[in-house]
């Protein structure tokens, strides 16, 4: 799939309030078929689909079923097979009964502001149940994971950082319901973050050799001993925070720098994440940083191509909305 940018001066019906269900549905279909629409079932793949009106119906009750109505939509149809399919088909949208320009405007939302969006703003803004505001807002996440990728190189710095959870006093056991993050970022280049068990050298090390090109990399930490050993695979500087800041390019700013944006955004808008969910705020900070330095415009484009596949999973929703 392209990521077509979306062109000059569409974006406005995305931040006023005017887009409509047809202008959202033609957005959708740009990015998944910039050529032209095909037939989306694998064991077909036909190019010869037009497109079909269908008027609503009422579907009346049966001994089994209760009776529905199906509002009026506009489908595809594939000449070959016969089969038809919308174009939230296959996609994060798909069984949806929140309208797809609601979708796409939360989406806007979410990758052009810094700190995020909760679901508590969702739902009082356009006027959903906080339960579907918030499963919206993690199969936006889901939508914001680097299903791909790529290997970090030159100077990348790793850390671990604490989060979540409520801190009770600062003495012992401050630490006992936070949940330990570890990050890995290429200086003036793309993060990437786990949430982990524990920050001991087997759990964070096989993490380092899965993201890292360690043939074209060099490692920066700080003198954690998690990281003893490491020298003989990749290159290690240490920074011992103790005694020093910095020494000439041995530095752990960058990661640092990266907390720091996570950490705001996690107490600002989220408040207290619970460390299930976790994963999911961590790939939506991760994809706006690794975006950082492109437009608003283009980092939207960019999540809506990646759009495609299903939640595979099932998370329920919190009951109070203090869980943003
Ligand atoms: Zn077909």
């Amino acid at each position: 799939m392209h990521n077509e940018p979306t062109r000059k001066g569409s974006l406005v019906s995305l931040t006023d309030g005017t887009l409509t269900e047809a202008e959202a549905r033609a957005m959708l279909e740009r990015i998944r078929w910039p050529e032209r629409v095909r037939c989306i079932f694998e064991d077909c793949g036909g190019a010869d689909v037009y497109r079909v009106e269908v008027a609503a119906k009422t579907y009346p009750a049966t001994a089994t079923r209760k009776g529905r109505t199906v509002g009026a939509r506009s489908l595809y149809k594939c000449k070959s097979c016969r089969r038809q399919f919308s174009v939230t088909k296959g996609t994060i949208f798909e069984d949806s009964k929140i309208p797809l320009r609601t979708w796409i405007v939360v989406m806007y939302r979410m990758c052009s502001s810094k700190k995020g969006v909760s679901a508590l703003q969702i739902q009082r803004e356009f006027g959903l149940s906080y339960e579907s505001a918030w499963f919206m807002c993690h199969r936006i996440r889901y939508a914001m994971q680097d299903k791909s990728p790529k290997l970090l190189s030159g100077t990348v710095e790793a850390d671990e950082t604490y989060v979540g959870g409520k801190v009770r006093g600062r003495g012992h056991g401050y630490r006992k319901n936070k949940t330990i993050v570890f990050g890995m970022v290429e200086r003036d280049g793309n993060a990437r973050t786990h949430v982990v068990p524990d920050n001991s050298g087997p759990t964070l090390k096989p993490l380092l050799h899965a993201a890292i090109d360690t043939k074209n990399a060099r490692l920066m930490t700080d003198e954690w001993r998690a990281y003893n050993g490491i020298e003989k695979s990749l290159p290690h500087g240490v920074i011992r925070h103790k005694s020093e800041y910095a020494r000439g390019d041995i530095h752990t700013n960058t990661i640092e720098s990266y907390w720091a944006i996570l950490k705001r955004g996690l107490i600002g808008v989220y408040h207290n994440v619970d460390a299930g969910y976790l994963p999911m705020y961590a790939s939506e900070f991760e994809f706006r940083y690794n975006r950082r330095k492109v437009k608003d415009a283009e980092r939207f484009a960019s999540l809506l191509g990646q759009v495609e596949g299903r939640l595979d999973w099932y998370l329920p929703a919190p009951e109070s909305p203090s869980t943003s």
